[in-house]
């Protein structure tokens, strides 16, 4: 089944700049929303920070070089000229009206406010044709997407989860997917590996392989294993087969996941990819059904 959808991995949105403009390689762009899930207002601040070239397509970002605002529909944007300074501020401007940028605010806000708790936003997409793997996207799609950088290009990691009844497997499963490949590009994958054991994933594939790895790099086991938890919980309690589940993942036992879970790994340096994150994929992964083990 086809679907496109936004990509939003919570990154900031970062605007390469022309020679001369100022004293810096890159603009970063940080909005941040109104933490009352029941406030009605629908404007974002706007963070700019000045970044410097550390890699070919790699920067980093230090200090604020001034701010804005924006509507919750990426449309009325306003900067602040002074601290900008007036050239800055146009041509910021001028960038933040295209097409794909105004669109990375939009769905910037629609996430912010998902995860605030805005009831407005956030409601789960369960595709009809429901199989016993479902992408954690769409039970949270306020949920900010997994991606990961490697070999060049910049990849989501579609993460789904089990919820066969009956199925006591702890694992996770990701299909990749290339952002910047034109047209509906073909996932690679599923990559499947047990929570406990994500490091023991094992495959003959070359591009599957570093593509794991640079996952797990990147963010860190613990990241999967609070989405894994997020799930379990969800599965358990407000999921299509809430009652049919196993008890064998109590709701300590999925505490003592997260808690163990490593802090991750925080990577100064934000790679820059001209298609994300503020592109779309048009072929969303539906993995195939796997058998449960245990069952
Ligand atoms: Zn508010
Ligand atoms: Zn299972």
């Amino acid at each position: 089944m086809l679907r496109s959808r936004r990509i939003d991995d919570g990154r900031p949105l970062i605007l390469p700049v022309p020679p001369g403009l100022g004293a810096f390689d890159a603009l970063a762009v940080y909005a941040a929303v109104c933490g009352n899930p029941e406030c009605l207002c629908d404007r974002m601040d706007l963070d700019v920070r000045p970044g410097a070239r550390v890699g070919e397509s790699t920067f980093e970002f230090d200090g604020v070089l001034g701010g804005g605002e924006a509507s919750s529909s990426g449309e009325d944007v306003s900067l602040d000229a002074e601290a900008l300074g007036a050239p800055v501020a146009q041509w910021l401007a001028a960038r933040l009206a295209e097409e794909g940028n105004r669109e990375w605010l939009r769905e910037r806000w629609t996430r912010l406010r998902a995860q605030a708790g805005d009831p407005r936003y956030g409601t789960p997409t369960l595709p009809e044709d429901l199989t016993w793997l479902i992408p954690l996207h769409d039970v949270f799609p306020g949920e900010f997407d997994l991606t990961c950088a490697a070999r060049g290009a910049m990849y989501l990691a579609e993460d789904s989860y089990c919820l066969r009844p009956g199925c006591t497997c702890d694992d996770v499963t990701v299909e990749f997917i290339e952002l910047s490949s034109p047209g509906s590009p073909k996932p690679l994958g599923p990559a499947r590996a047990s929570i406990r054991r994500l490091d023991k994933f094992r495959t003959g594939d070359p591009q599957l392989r570093d593509l794991w790895a640079a996952l797990l790099q990147q963010h860190g086991s613990g990241k999967l294993r609070e989405r894994f938890a997020r799930m379990r919980v969800w599965i358990r309690f407000d999921g299509p087969c809430a009652m049919r589940m196993p008890t064998r993942f109590s709701s300590g036992s999925i505490q003592k996941l997260v808690k163990y879970a490593p802090e991750n790994p925080n990577d100064p340096a934000v790679p820059y990819m001209p298609a994300a994150p503020g592109s779309s994929v048009t072929a969303t992964p539906r993995p195939k059904p796997m058998p449960g083990r245990g069952a």
